[in-house]
């Protein structure tokens, strides 16, 4: 059986605690260690590592767990919007951009390459639950999907509503579904004559919107090929 760490470097907890009602699910299929569960190691090897929350990079303490982690995972995937873009602690310095004296909160990927992302405040744990399936070869179909999707939201250093905003509606790529609206865990979009609107105050930068949104996921995914002139 694989083995499974999940740490958390610092955030509101939604994220841990989203983890904890798929926790039968998660036993099922690998060993998990956790603070949680009082078995916590970073002395050793696993399998796979899920970190929740932000980087403080301003803190050494967290920035050498998290560098210490990526040495023990074969697997790293930053789960919940604070790990995977920054979600909303990227506002923790005020607007402005970086400085010594601020207290700087950035995704996990600023740190250390992180091979799956996975946005939501907090994401529905059940994508975590099917991340694994799919790294094990057991997800079916969606296997594929999955993998292609998550990794390819690890290299994006932000996703939010104002994405959302320039690269499908704006651009006329909106089909008009509504996923985005329903998604929004911030009431931050509503639709205005069939189309998302967004109200920036409101938006809290989490990404989730941009993952459920069918055109922005085929954006995300076609990324790659489109930046090498492939298609
Ligand atoms: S619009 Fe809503 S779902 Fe999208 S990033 Fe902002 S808060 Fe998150
Ligand atoms: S999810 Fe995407 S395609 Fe659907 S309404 Fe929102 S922006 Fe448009």
């Amino acid at each position: 059986m694989s083995d499974l760490l999940i740490y958390d470097v610092g955030g509101c907890e939604g994220c841990p605690l989203s983890i904890l009602r798929v926790l039968p699910q998660l036993e099922e299929r690998v060993h998990v260690s956790s603070k949680a569960l009082g078995n916590l190691s970073l002395s050793r090897d696993y399998d796979y590592a899920v970190i929740t929350g932000s980087a403080c990079i301003n803190e050494e303490r967290v920035t050498s767990i998290i560098r210490r982690i990526r040495e023990k995972a074969k697997v790293l995937i930053a789960y919940g919007s604070c790990a995977s873009v920054g979600g909303i602690t990227l506002f923790c310095r005020g607007g402005q951009r970086p400085r010594p004296e601020h207290r700087t909160f950035l995704p996990i990927s600023s740190v250390v390459e992180v091979d799956y992302a996975i946005p939501g405040c907090p994401p529905n744990p059940t994508l975590l639950v099917n991340l694994l399936d799919s790294l094990e070869g057991e997800g079916g179909s969606r296997s594929k999907y999955f993998l292609s999707l998550f990794s390819r939201v690890a290299k994006e250093k932000k996703l939010s509503g104002f994405d959302l905003m320039d690269e499908i509606v704006l651009s006329g790529l909106c089909i008009g579904c509504g996923a985005c609206v329903l998604s929004c865990p911030a009431h931050a979009l509503h639709m205005v004559e069939g189309k998302p609107d967004l109200m920036p105050e409101k938006c809290i930068r989490c990404g989730t919107c941009c993952v459920r949104c069918p055109r922005f996921t085929q954006l995300l995914l076609r990324r790659p090929a489109l930046s090498r002139g492939v298609v």
